[in-house]
């Protein structure tokens, strides 16, 4: 089905056409008749699968220029913010709707003025509330409300939030909430406080013929060396390595560095400008491997990206499927490996019970390789006596 199709306003799909939609993904040709008819919704799809569009389009089709904010729509990060709202703009360019971006870490004064004129609100909870508490946003002409990445808020603790902001919220509204996974939370949040939603659902995880996953078990010690063999026999055009502390992250990073490649580390220590431009950096290939944490990865739409690397164990499964989201993109192929160690088999098991895995054989001999916060040049790689790994988890 083509969004021509739908009864979308000709300014909208001049946008469309514009960004080169034409044919709707799956879930968008599930939910946008729904939510276009201004209904409750919940959809559950998998990351990359077009959320954005099911919930940006209604906004673009339902909301007037002039009129005060009458759409919000709440992100669990900034960064994530930034790129649904990027992304509502394109489609409301030739309405002409403006849209604030509002997410804390950066100065309130810019946020304040962009309100004034705004019509369409993106931002993160505490920064939303934030401006409500000084007045500088009014959220009695609000429409249409959206949650996006809906599991991810609820992980970051943001529930007391989001029952705060809905409570500010005009009675009569459409009420969308979109995520990858849907645990019971979430089912809670859509009875309490949505009416008569509509349950949409798609499929929720990558095809394999597009997603490869893979597994190398390796000594503790050698799991540096190990990833760096790999990123030279994958040669990833662009790569996210994923660490379960900041800490890590900065030691995967001058690891990395230290043996010459171009990596960048990416989490919630650094300021909003440093994410941002490594972020942008990123966009464009430069570094083309970024070392990052769950938070810092969240949700984040990087074209092609080909390989993603677990160098610690995600903690569950819901997080093992939004790391490796993060590849096989929009049909295009990708590969998942994760490196583990004797101490990660256990949880290992229960996060991949439902996907399809092989075991990889590495055509290199690994070396031990300490974990420090510093690498020189001439220590790499240099056999290391076995370590207590006390600190790194
Ligand atoms: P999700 O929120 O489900 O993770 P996004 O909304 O971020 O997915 O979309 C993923 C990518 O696919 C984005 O780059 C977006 O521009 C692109 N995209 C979405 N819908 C279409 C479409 N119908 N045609 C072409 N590209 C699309
Ligand atoms: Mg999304």
């Amino acid at each position: 089905m083509k969004f021509s199709d739908l009864n979308i306003d000709k300014r909208i799909l001049k946008s469309l056409s514009e960004m080169g939609f034409t044919e709707m993904t799956d879930i968008q040709e599930k939910t946008l008749p729904v939510a276009l008819d201004g209904r409750d919704l919940i959809a559950q799809a998998m990351t990359g699968s077009g959320k954005t569009a099911a919930f940006g389009i209604p906004i673009a089709q339902h909301i007037e220029r002039g009129k005060g904010i009458q759409a919000i729509v709440l992100t669990p990060t900034r960064e994530l913010a930034v790129q649904v709202a990027t992304e509502v703009k394109k489609f409301s360019k030739n309405s002409q709707l403006r849209t604030a971006i509002v997410y804390g870490g950066v100065s309130i004064e810019p946020q304040i003025s962009e309100l004034r004129h705004a019509e369409v609100v993106v931002g993160t909870p505490g920064r939303v509330l934030d401006h409500m508490q000084r007045g500088t946003l009014r959220l009695g002409g609000i429409k249409i409300f959206v949650l996006d990445e809906a599991d991810r808020m609820l992980d970051m603790g943001f529930i007391d939030d989001i029952r705060r902001i809905i409570s500010a919220l005009p009675e009569k509204r459409q009420t969308m909430l979109f995520s990858a996974t849907m645990p019971d939370e979430i089912v809670y949040i859509a009875k309490r406080y949505m009416k008569n939603p509509a349950r949409i659902k798609t499929q929720t995880h990558i095809s394999k013929h597009l997603l490869k996953h893979i597994y190398y078990d390796v000594r503790h010690d050698e799991k540096l060396s190990t990833l760096s063999g790999l990123i030279e026999k994958e040669k990833p055009s662009l790569a996210i390595i994923f660490c379960g502390t900041r800490r890590m992250a900065n030691v995967v990073e001058r690891y990395l560095r230290g043996i010459n490649v171009e990596a960048k580390a990416i989490h919630g220590g650094l300021t909003q400008q440093q994410r941002s431009h490594i972020m942008d950096g990123f966009h464009r290939g430069r570094p083309h491997i970024l070392v990052a944490t769950d938070v810092a990865a969240r949700g984040l739409d990087i074209k092609d990206v080909s390989h993603i690397f677990n160098f610690d164990v995600p903690k569950t499964a819901e997080d093992y499927t939004h790391r490796t989201g993060r590849t096989a993109r929009f049909g295009k192929t990708g590969k998942a490996i994760t490196i583990l160690s004797k101490d990660d088999h256990e949880s290992f098991r229960k996060i991949i019970r439902h996907i399809e895995i092989e075991r990889g054989i590495l055509d290199f001999k690994p070396v031990p390789v300490r974990m420090q916060s510093s690498y020189t040049h001439s220590n790499r790689n240099a056999p290391r006596r076995r370590f207590g790994n006390s600190w790194e988890r």
